[in-house]
């Protein structure tokens, strides 16, 4: 390797996973050479979490990182850990400062099937990982309270006012939420160029015939954006790029044989790339990467840090966690790394290593999550914990 891998330690199981991988798969094969950063809950607390925006820095230095999963803090774990803050969610700080888009793509293996018989391809979800209801600001209304959308200038002078509702029958609640041309532009471009890379075509579904200011201009930023720059490559490429109704979109999902990168407001890429996750089989089978507008990558399992296993396995239990998305996590980043320096072998290791573990899923052996959903005809799965499914795929690379 010739440049480093920004790399980003985590949580709890993951935590006990990411120095497996690393040990099992990674650095038998490779030159390994990232920059650390320790993004485990003692760690940031020591840093007051400075060694989080750090990392995300260095992403934008170097272009490719590799996440662990970590814990978000609520109240339980600021007692758990004695933290001196409830620190702010690491990813949410890593996607404020990458603004970016997150993709979401389950790994598929054969013989597991997923729940949605119809589903033959990967369905990709692009989510816009900025404002919306996650930059809201909210307020309970008392009976006899009005309130308003006010729009003032710089000065405060007011411009324009418009009454969001009268609470004269009762009290009620009230939610400002609000995004930016410039966001969605980046976003309109981050998924175009994705699909094109990936030769998918794009399906886009918000509501403007209800939100007809808000998500109208979500659907016209997309449209402009796609006339302008994208529409002459798409067709060369052979793919298209559909807006509708994000009921209808739904719809046609769920009769579509997979395939799209189906792109979605924050909100609903929230919800919905929980869906598509659990529908493909398990959430230990789905990937996630946030790429920038100008193209830097952070490669990340879409699951968390697994807490139940985590304390099964620090009582000194085995545990069969499923380590699929973490290793896809590290090849995705090892590949992307291969592609930008021109060195073909670490790309091609990356490769490799993802076969070898689809390879080890479909003779099977796999971790327990995976066991209830395995149909081959001749082969009967096998439970493995583990670290035994670690080493089942160093056998196969
Ligand atoms: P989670 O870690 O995703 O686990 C939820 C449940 O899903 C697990 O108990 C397990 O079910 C199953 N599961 C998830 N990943 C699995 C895997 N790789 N192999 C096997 N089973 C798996 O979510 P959580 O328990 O809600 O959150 C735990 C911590 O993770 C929290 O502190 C949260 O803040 C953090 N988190 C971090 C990220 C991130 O860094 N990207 C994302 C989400 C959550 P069974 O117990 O039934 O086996
Ligand atoms: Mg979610």
């Amino acid at each position: 390797m010739t440049t480093p891998l920004v790399e980003m330690d985590g949580d709890e199981m993951t935590r006990v996973l990411w120095r497996w991988i690393k040990e099992i798969l990674i650095e038998p094969y490779v030159e390994l050479k990232t920059e650390y950063y320790d993004l485990g809950l003692e760690h940031r607390d020591a840093t007051d979490d400075k060694v989080t925006e750090d990392s995300a820095l260095a992403t934008l230095k170097y272009g490719v990182a590799v996440k662990c999963a970590t814990i978000t803090p609520n109240a339980q774990r600021v007692e758990e850990y004695g933290l001196k803050r409830m620190w702010k969610s690491p990813n949410g700080t890593i996607r404020r400062i990458l603004d970016g888009t997150v993709f979401r793509a389950p790994i598929r293996a054969e013989g597991i099937t997923p729940y949605v018989s119809g589903w033959k391809k990967p369905i990709v979800i692009a989510r816009h990982a900025y404002g919306d209801i996650y930059n809201s600001v909210e307020d309970k209304a008392r009976q006899g309270e009005r309130a308003y959308i006010v729009v003032t200038d710089a000065d405060g002078r007011e411009l324009r006012r418009s009454l969001i509702h009268d609470f004269n029958d009762g009290c009620g609640i009230v939610q400002g939420v609000h995004n930016t041309e410039q966001s969605v532009i980046a976003f309109a471009r981050c998924c175009f160029k994705y699909a094109l890379e990936h030769k998918m075509p794009v399906w886009f579904g918000a509501k403007d015939t209800i939100s007809k200011v808000y998500d109208h201009r979500f659907k016209d930023i997309f449209n402009e954006v796609y006339e302008r720059e994208y529409k002459a490559q798409f067709e060369d490429a052979g793919i298209c790029y559909l807006y509708t109704l994000i009921d209808d979109v739904v719809a046609r999902v769920m009769r579509s044989d997979g395939g799209m990168l189906w792109v979605c407001k924050n909100y609903d890429g929230d919800v919905m790339s929980d869906m598509v996750a659990t529908a493909y089989g398990s959430l230990g089978m789905m990937t996630s990467v946030l790429v920038s507008a100008d193209g830097k990558y952070e490669y990340e399992a879409a699951h968390g840090t697994v807490t139940r296993h985590y304390y099964r396995h620090r009582e000194g239990g085995e545990t069969s966690t499923n380590p699929v998305a973490t290793i896809f996590a590290w090849t995705g980043a090892l590949a992307k790394r291969g592609e930008l320096d021109g060195n073909g072998e670490l790309t091609l290791f990356a490769k490799r290593l993802e076969r070898a573990t689809l390879k080890t899923i479909e003779e099977g052996y796999m971790t327990g999550d995976l066991v209830p959903l395995f149909k081959k005809e001749g082969v009967t799965p096998v439970k493995l914990n583990s670290k035994e499914f670690l080493q089942a795929i160093t056998e196969r690379i």
